[in-house]
């Protein structure tokens, strides 16, 4: 999507500290960290959230899982544990409307989030 800022990365238009891409997904730091471990997780298809995924995305979004799964355990995280988080429309504060899962990790969590 033109103007889409993930697209726009998916795409490399704009630089990223990219940690992983495959046919499917791409995987880059967060530019504003939130915890020591803080990266996305998008899907190279424009789907703008959770709210509007269909069935034919349920693979897709499995996938989404177990890339962020692998980072998360490449990065040691696997054991202390983190945290994986989908902000979905307004109530979540969700800013840019190209699904991606947060991975977040290296620091203690609270609960509940704010
Ligand atoms: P949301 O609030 O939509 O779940 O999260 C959007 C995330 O994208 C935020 O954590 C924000 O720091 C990150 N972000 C926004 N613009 C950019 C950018 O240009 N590059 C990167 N790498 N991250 C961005
Ligand atoms: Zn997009």
């Amino acid at each position: 999507m033109k103007d889409c800022l993930f697209c726009r990365i998916e795409k490399k238009e704009i630089p990223s500290r990219t940690v992983f891409e495959d046919d499917r997904s791409i995987a880059f730091e967060d530019i504003s960290p939130q915890a020591p471990v803080h990266i996305l997780i998008i899907p190279r298809k424009h789907i703008p959230s959770m709210a509007e995924i269909s069935t034919d995305d349920i693979p897709l979004l499995g996938h989404l899982l177990s890339t962020a799964s692998r980072i998360a355990r490449e990065r040691n995280l696997a054991v202390e544990g983190y945290r994986l988080a989908i902000n979905t429309g307004p109530a979540a504060g969700q800013a840019v409307h190209h699904l991606h899962v947060h991975l977040l990790g290296g620091r203690q969590m609270q609960w509940p989030p704010g």
